[in-house]
């Protein structure tokens, strides 16, 4: 048995890395114990493989007959090497994941490679390939992430895969079936309808993306009509068929063609089968209950992401991880974000910071609403996309930005404009007074914000 460490992080995914590497420049003595591959399910078979893989069928669409390009006068006729563009994924994915390793060795974090099991709230268990290692710290740092949910009657193998699969394939499935229609489903659909599979989405709910409002969801509804993808809402799964997928609505079933049956029907938390049940640690239904320092309900012990409830999404466990760092340093630190953006990088991409006009209401907040649509945008029309708006959610009484959000083509970059806007509790006068660059996908925040500024005035 060895020395107390400060802090031992079991998970080496956007949570546990970060925090390794903060606690580290800290000045904690911090050991990372990670069973895969450093970088977790984002960095490894998520966020960056699918952005990967959704940037090569978004070029090979373009080319396509019915593509952008040929809308603009360019014609060509493309060949996929999907192969060669898996490689070229796994490279990028590769050079990321020795970023992270080069970051945390530099820092001063000890990485043990091995499966951890709690042994108590102090005392963890390495299995490593050189046999097994106890681990005392003075802290506990859980992020052991999630994993992709499966369905009882459609358990993975065979032709039924998860996303981690779907993001490795090296042929393009000639009938795809894609079961739940949130943003990995609608993602890595899209994908492989812009690659030449044809596809079939299924969701039990009736609409697309069931967590963000209908007007927003709209414009990706269609383009995932215009790229003929047949969407079958308040349509369940029942079972792989040898020929395909059954599926049905209420009582009558049919059986759709499927070679590959892609479920993503969500994540489960990995709380289970590392001895972390022994600590009895408070819940909050399937996730583990926090404060806002990130700590559990046994004093030493603290948890970040996906264990630790929703929206599962790399950048919170990444602001997780920082408070749980300065909290450990003896920092006066809290989590108290006003908003986690949320950003689905379907056709066209999706974005979503602070409240929706429904949230608001709810909350009981009187608003002022004000949208620009795309179509009114210079920089969209010379992309050749002018579908999707910006709008803007204000206060009625103070101006005050409540929420941001977006449907259009690129739009993912202004989810850090949105977000600052929201942090710094601007009023849509301060963003009116914003000098904004011409032409910019982001003159639609600006011309939302002045659309709410109008309203508010003429409303006073
Ligand atoms: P994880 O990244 O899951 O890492 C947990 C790590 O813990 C893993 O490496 C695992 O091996 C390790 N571990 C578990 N148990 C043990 C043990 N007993 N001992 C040692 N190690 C252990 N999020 C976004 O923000 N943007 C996106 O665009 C996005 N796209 C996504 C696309 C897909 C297809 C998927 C599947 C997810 C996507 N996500 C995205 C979600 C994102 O991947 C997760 O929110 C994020 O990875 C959570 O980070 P984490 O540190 O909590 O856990």
């Amino acid at each position: 048995m060895t020395d107390p460490v400060d802090v031992v992080i079991i998970g080496g995914g956007p949570g546990g890395y970060t925090a390794a590497q903060r606690c580290a420049e800290n000045g904690s003595s911090t050991v990372l114990v990670e069973s895969g591959v450093l970088g977790g399910s984002c960095l490894n078979v998520g966020c960056i493989p699918s952005k990967a893989v959704i940037h090569v069928a978004d070029r090979f669409g373009e080319l396509g007959a019915g593509g952008e390009l040929a809308a603009v006068g360019i014609c060509a006729t493309a060949t996929l090497d999907l192969p060669a563009a898996m490689r070229w994924k796994d490279d990028v994915v590769g050079r990321l994941r020795n970023g992270v390793h080069h970051l945390l060795t530099r820092a001063g974090v000890r990485i043990i490679n091995g499966r951890a099991q709690v042994v108590d709230g102090k005392t963890i268990s390495v299995s490593t390939e050189a046999g097994e290692e106890m681990v005392v710290a003075r802290n506990v740092v859980l992020a052991t992430g999630s994993r992709p949910m499966e369905l009882s009657h459609l358990p993975f193998g065979g032709k039924v895969i998860s996303s981690t699969e779907a993001l490795s394939l090296q042929q393009v499935p000639g009938r795809l079936a894609v079961v739940g229609a949130g943003y990995i489903g609608l993602e890595l659909g899209t994908a492989f309808a812009k690659l030449g599979s044809n596809v079939t989405i299924v969701e039990a709910t009736d609409q697309i993306l069931p967590m963000y409002d209908a007007a927003l969801v709209r414009p990706v509804a269609a383009r995932l009509r215009a790229l003929g993808i047949d969407v079958r809402l308040g349509t369940t799964a029942s079972g792989a068929a040898d020929r395909g997928l059954t599926i049905g609505v209420g009582d009558d079933t049919e059986t759709i063609d499927a070679d590959v049956v892609l479920v993503t029907v969500g994540r489960v938390p990995v709380l289970d089968g590392f001895g972390v049940e022994s600590l009895d640690l408070t819940m909050a239904g399937r996730f583990l209950a926090i404060d806002e320092h990130c700590r559990t309900s046994m004093r030493g012990v603290y948890a970040i992401g996906d264990i630790t409830g929703e929206p599962m999404l790399a950048h919170r466990a990444m602001a997780q991880a920082m408070v749980v760092a300065d909290v450990l340093a003896g920092r006066p630190r809290v989590w108290d974000y006003r908003a986690v953006p949320a950003v689905c990088f379907t056709d066209p991409e999706l974005l979503a910071v602070g409240m929706s006009p429904d949230e608001a209401k709810a909350a009981g907040v009187s608003t002022v609403v004000a949208l620009q649509p795309f179509s009114a945008n210079g920089r969209a029309l010379t992309l050749a996309r002018d579908d999707g708006f910006v709008r803007v959610v204000a206060d009625s009484t103070s101006g005050r930005v409540l929420g941001i959000h977006a449907v259009g083509v690129g739009v993912s970059e202004l989810a850090g404009a949105a977000a600052t806007a929201i942090e710094m509790e601007m009023s849509v006068a301060d963003l009116d007074l914003t000098m904004h660059a011409h032409p910019t996908l982001s003159e639609s925040i600006h011309g939302a914000a002045a659309a709410a500024v109008d309203r508010l005035r003429k409303n006073a």
